[in-house]
């Protein structure tokens, strides 16, 4: 999801990266059910750079008839009403798989790495956190770097970092030991991984929005165990956090000529500490995914997740968009020649953080949700709003 702030696209960088590095979460989780979630959201995948989260995505959809990528970095999986059942009207998921995070744009003398960020970045998150950069050859880890506190005088202590003001050390000793793993350009994110919590919840660094694309992924496996009647492709976005004109999830969508979308991102949980429920609403962890009403949002479409939620006893909230959802629905529904979106959300406490928080409870309902939906859907489904 993006916060209303202006921010420089990044580039592409094709780098492997080895993004199985959760062993440990894995096992010590109490079933493994979600051990898929668990290794995409700590592969490493800024905007741009989504690489390594999309390469299991795809490993992990062998149940789809077809798994594709594009240009953009978008991945693709579909099931067919029949596996040889192709034509027809279509159906998209879409999560995007992207997270937010930083990019080096310089390499000082003495092998400092000097960064700009790649998203919607609260600029005091940077203070004393690791990193894991996309190096030449894999992943390099590094930390941010600022001027300790004895050494600062009374101003600079009650002001601010920025940015700019921060580097990011990886141990180089010059600035050629430095360019001989990263380069200007390397992407990276922070070097957090995946912590379980009791219950249901676990804080991870990428749940914005890896549990989107998570969601989908899920919601085509149980269409796979039991066809819908319309084909369904659930697409993992790329560059959702930098493209506010919609990146991967515009071309995908207008790509696949979809009737209808479904957009799963996260939404903010007002349920922690400080934050207004007349300003915001009412979104609770654990309480079921968010429906969104508002322009991006197909009257049609929300009707009808909120009906089959009731049938399906799927609990939901809703959540009011009046302008912008700062979502994927903000690109696809005016993709092609306009496309039916709904949007689905994961509530989130700690959006854009190292430890953002959610609760599975609400990601297995929203797979579930996504998949009853797309069983409703028949070739003759009208989505005017009348
Ligand atoms: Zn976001």
């Amino acid at each position: 999801m993006r916060p209303n702030l202006s921010e420089t696209p990044g580039q592409c960088e094709p780098r492997a990266l080895d993004a199985s590095r959760s062993a440990f979460y894995l096992a010590t989780m109490p079933d493994d059910s979600h051990a898929l979630l668990i290794r995409l959201l700590d592969a490493p995948g800024p905007s741009g750079f989504e690489r390594a989260p999309a390469r299991l995505w795809r490993e992990a959809a062998t149940f789809a008839d077809d798994v594709t990528a594009d240009v953009n970095g978008n991945s693709l999986a579909t099931v067919f009403p029949a596996p040889d059942e192709r034509d027809g009207p279509r159906l998209m998921f879409a999560g995007h798989i992207d997270e937010i995070g930083v990019m080096i744009v310089h390499i000082d003398d003495e092998g400092f790495c000097w960064f700009d960020v790649i998203g919607g970045w609260d600029p005091q998150v940077f203070v004393g956190q690791r990193v894991t950069l996309l190096g030449r050859d894999g992943a390099v880890p590094g930390v941010i770097g600022k001027q300790a506190i004895h050494l600062m005088d009374q101003a600079a202590r009650d002001k601010l970092s920025k940015p700019y003001e921060l580097w990011i050390d990886i141990g180089a000793a010059s600035r050629e030991e430095a360019e001989r793993l990263v380069s200007v350009g390397s992407a990276g994110v922070l070097g957090s991984s995946v912590l379980r919590l009791p219950g249901q919840r676990l804080a991870s660094r990428s749940l914005d929005n890896r549990i989107g694309a998570y969601v989908v992924l899920e919601a085509l496996r149980l269409l796979a165990a039991d066809r819908p009647s319309v084909a369904v492709t659930a697409v993992a976005t790329t560059q959702e956090e930098i493209a506010y004109t919609g990146g991967g999830a515009r071309t995908s969508a207008t790509a696949l000529m979809v009737q209808a979308a479904v957009v799963v991102d996260v939404t903010h949980a007002t349920d922690s500490p400080k934050i207004e429920k007349k300003r915001h609403g009412e979104v609770k962890l654990g309480a079921g995914p968010v429906l969104s009403r508002g322009a991006a949002v197909n009257e049609v479409v929300f009707e009808m997740l909120r009906r089959v939620a009731e049938t399906e006893k799927i609990p939901v909230q809703v959540q009011a968009a009046a302008r912008s959802t700062g979502t994927d629905a903000d690109a696809i529904f005016t993709a092609h020649r306009g496309v039916a979106t709904g949007l689905v959300s994961v509530p989130l406490r700690y959006m854009h953080s190292p430890s953002e928080l959610a609760s599975l409870e609400d990601v297995t309902h929203a797979a579930r949700l996504l998949a009853a939906f797309a069983r409703r859907v028949e070739t003759g489904t009208d989505f005017v709003p009348r």
